[in-house]
């Protein structure tokens, strides 16, 4: 009996370690894809700006959206591994339904244009427009399954309904139902099941025709799983599908404080112009030669005549940081031998000047990555694949900030 047992915790050990290694292959591997990729989209993006013809906009355009497509695929994958690993976690926080619900719905404007499909939101009026929710999961959720009845719809359209009903034992609660019904091709009887699974589509015949990884279902369910709920599908064959779940929400007080946020933010942006900080030395610390090329491109159309200095690892970073004193740093995070945190730890440790604002540029797949950048003593970070305008305007942010702190 003793060594049945011993036997048994030995298997479900070497089941955990496999499962561990699986996972960390997973995250690895698609930090390796990301990279390149990031290459890739930023420098079609920096091309697609420059005087193209219009046969040379649409190629690069295309190269552009493929490797968007091939972003969102890795994503698919991470966050599969992610929520089977059980290393996901929700993040609650107050949510405007409307708002999130129409920035859904105009991801899918232009493409439901093109497919002259009616794309259609239609919100019960008893709906409480705050709640406490996590945003990106249920925005995730909605996108997957709007997207997903977009492709398999030809004609007719495609419908979000909310409808609520209060809980019966808690007034601050209530029972969102959210149904994503289509007008399309329908799934069989015998497959209605299987969509949920992952790795499987409805046919595989349906792979080629549709695309997709199959995993978006799979995910979207496990989500709702974390949330106390499931997807639920009620299908005819030939006449259109009708994806649907219901959550338990907290509602929230009305949010105040949004519109003076908003105010504050358009000023700075006006204060803001690039001769202002043209004479700056800007260190970018970055491992990678085509995401520094890319940085220092950005930087350079971003702040003409700023100095910019390059460190490919931690430790050069450092020695240059002493020597040139640089005005703002900008750190990649993964990087061989000493990583981006160790490199800013190390940086903070150097009394003398240790006010200049480091900025992160985090792959931003990694749970916890932008709490832990600020915990340790960075300033902001910045996602990559980077976008001009956010890059901007975190420049202009820390540069301001530190041209005032000079001046005192
Ligand atoms: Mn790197």
């Amino acid at each position: 009996m003793k060594k049945l047992e011993i036997e048994l915790t030995k298997a479900k050990e070497q089941a955990e370690i496999a499962n561990k290694a699986k996972s960390s292959f997973l995250t690895n591997m698609s930090h390796e894809i990301r990279t390149p990729l990031n290459g890739i989209i930023g420098f079609t993006d920096l091309l697609m700006k420059t005087n193209l013809d219009k046969n040379q906009t649409e190629y690069m355009s295309l190269v552009n959206e493929s490797a968007i497509m091939l972003v969102d695929i890795i994503n698919d994958i991470l966050d599969f591994s992610k929520i089977e690993s059980g290393k996901l976690e929700l993040n609650i926080e107050k949510i405007n339904l409307f708002e999130l619900t129409n920035r859904v719905m105009d991801i899918f404007k232009l493409h439901a244009e093109v497919k002259k499909i009616d794309l259609i939101l239609h919100i019960e009026d008893n709906v409480p427009n705050f709640l406490f929710a996590d945003s990106i999961r249920l925005k995730q959720i909605l996108v997957n399954l709007i997207g997903n009845a977009l492709k398999f719809t030809k004609i007719g359209h495609v419908k979000l309904d909310i409808s609520s009903e209060s809980s019966a034992d808690d007034e601050q609660r209530c029972h969102l139902t959210f149904s994503v019904k289509d007008t399309g091709i329908g799934i069989k009887p015998k497959n209605q099941e299987k969509v949920f699974h992952s790795f499987i589509q409805e046919d595989y015949s349906i792979t080629r025709k549709f695309g997709g990884t199959g995993l978006g279902l799979a995910i979207s369910n496990q989500l709702l799983g974390l949330m106390g709920s499931e997807l639920k599908l009620k299908s005819k064959f030939g006449q259109g599908s009708e994806f649907y779940f219901t959550i338990d929400l907290e509602k929230a007080d009305r949010e105040i404080d949004s519109e003076e946020h908003e105010v504050e933010i358009a000023i700075d942006n006006k204060t803001a112009s690039s001769g202002e900080f043209s004479d700056k030395k800007i260190l970018v610390v970055e491992d990678n030669r085509i995401n520094m090329l890319l940085v220092k491109t950005l930087l350079k159309s971003i702040l003409p005549g700023s100095t910019i200095l390059e460190a490919f690892d931690g430790t050069k970073a450092i020695k240059m940081y002493k020597k040139e004193k640089p005005d703002l740093i900008l750190m990649d995070i993964q990087m061989p031998y000493k990583n981006g945190y160790e490199t800013t730890a190390e940086i903070r440790l150097l009394k003398k000047y240790n006010k200049t604002p480091i900025i992160a540029l985090t792959a931003g797949i990694v749970l916890g990555e932008k709490e832990k950048c600020l915990e340790l003593g960075m300033d902001d970070y910045v996602s990559k694949p980077i976008v001009r305008s956010k890059l901007e305007e975190v420049l202009y942010k820390w540069l301001k900030k530190e041209s005032q702190n000079e001046n005192k």
